[in-house]
């Protein structure tokens, strides 16, 4: 505690509660974010994480699986999402899914994260064959499926409560939810970077729906777009609260925007500055969350690096194939390029017919996930320094 250096003395009082173990207050977030003294900052929420995790760093084996991007909810924020004639337009047909998933399993993956976009055709029972079929031929793999977003979108469409939406997925073989689709839940960031998405409250409510029914997620947070200070610290004050009642969240990713290609493409990206603050005041804020994620996609590898001494514990998965950032301008490897399909008929989706889309030959980058330290088992923890290492 001795080489803790304020030269921001306004941060005293939060230093001695953060040192004493005490919650900090929704002004203590605004004059965290608000301190010239990032050093002081980012100091303070590498004490909470060696507190909590020593030497620890989490990462997991993962895939990601992106069914479609086709969707009907044209989020300002994103250049994921297509209209379903738009070029680059595409959905996946279950053998499709199934054999990049079984490719998956071969190379070590023992979760896939899924999510995509809100598809105007196709039916809920689509979804839930995916996940069966997913269980049923990768059973030791984690599946990690459908955002707050999706659920609420799913519910309607099968025009069931969100309960038993999230009861069916969960009978089908989903084992947790992503935290996407959180963005910021103040309603004037809504209304301009997502007004068809849902509002923050029915975010938070499905949220704390799924955990009730023993279905436990992950939470974002969308920065570095329109938000003010205030809108991010509140933002992460109600995810502690619905905490505080559930403790279904298992960890928390700060997520960067990135503007490229998409209505919102004339802000500026964010910096390596404003990535680590997020890291570190959503540490100190969120006391009762365990994990808080450098997710290196989106931050670059260097960047998460140093993260892991601003709070960071865990580096999210090896991925190998990301479309959703990427699309909105990642610098990162995509390591395998996206392979593109056109959009098939919704009514072939069954597992049973022949996936109808010739692939374009994926092209192997190069990235950390080949790396040898990255190929031990399941969700592994590792010394930080091994972390760094492997990114180097
Ligand atoms: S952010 Fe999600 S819901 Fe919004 S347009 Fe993109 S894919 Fe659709």
């Amino acid at each position: 505690m001795n080489d803790l250096i304020l030269t921001d003395t306004t941060l005293r009082p939060i230093a001695d509660k953060v040192l004493a173990g005490q919650r900090l207050a929704f002004e203590d977030g605004i004059e965290l974010y608000r301190s010239p003294d990032l050093l002081a900052v980012g100091w303070l929420a590498n004490y909470i994480r060696e507190k909590k995790h020593g030497n620890i760093t989490y990462f997991n084996v993962n895939r990601h699986i992106n069914p479609t991007n086709v969707c009907v909810a044209h989020c300002k924020l994103c250049a994921f999402g297509r209209d379903p004639d738009s070029p680059g337009a595409y959905t996946y047909a279950l053998e499709e899914i199934y054999q990049r998933a079984e490719q998956g399993v071969r190379e070590g993956a023992t979760e896939f994260h899924i999510v995509g976009g809100l598809h105007p055709d196709l039916p809920f029972e689509y979804f839930l064959e995916m996940i069966r079929g997913l269980k049923q031929r990768c059973p030791g793999v984690h599946l990690k499926a459908f955002t707050m977003v999706e659920v609420h979108y799913f519910s309607r469409i099968a025009k069931i409560s969100i309960e038993e939406t999230l009861r069916r997925m969960k009978q089908a073989g989903v084992d947790s939810c992503p935290g996407g689709g959180a963005e910021i839940f103040h309603p004037r960031v809504r209304r301009i970077i997502c007004d068809h998405k849902v509002s923050g409250q029915v975010w938070l409510n499905t949220a704390k729906k799924a955990h009730e029914i023993g279905l436990p997620s992950n939470a974002t947070m969308l920065y570095g777009h329109v938000e003010t200070e205030e809108e991010r610290v509140d933002h992460l004050v109600k995810l502690r609260e619905v905490q505080d009642q559930t403790h279904g969240f298992v960890a928390f990713i700060p997520l960067a925007f990135h503007p490229d290609n998409t209505p919102l493409s004339h802000i500026p990206k964010t910096t390596g500055y404003l990535d680590l603050r997020n890291i570190a005041v959503s540490r100190l804020l969120l006391d009762n969350f365990e994990h808080i994620k450098a997710y290196w996609i989106m931050l670059t590898p260097s960047i998460a690096q140093i993260a892991l001494r601003f709070g960071a514990n865990d580096l999210d998965g090896t991925v190998v194939e990301e479309k959703i950032y990427h699309d909105a301008g990642a610098k990162t490897s995509r390591v395998h390029a996206a392979r593109r399909t056109r959009t098939p008929d919704p009514r072939r989706w069954s597992s049973s017919g022949r996936a109808r889309h010739s692939l374009s030959p994926s092209r192997s980058l190069e990235d950390a996930a080949s790396r040898s330290d990255y190929s031990a088992g399941p969700r592994v923890a590792h010394a930080q320094r091994l972390i760094c290492v492997a990114f180097n």
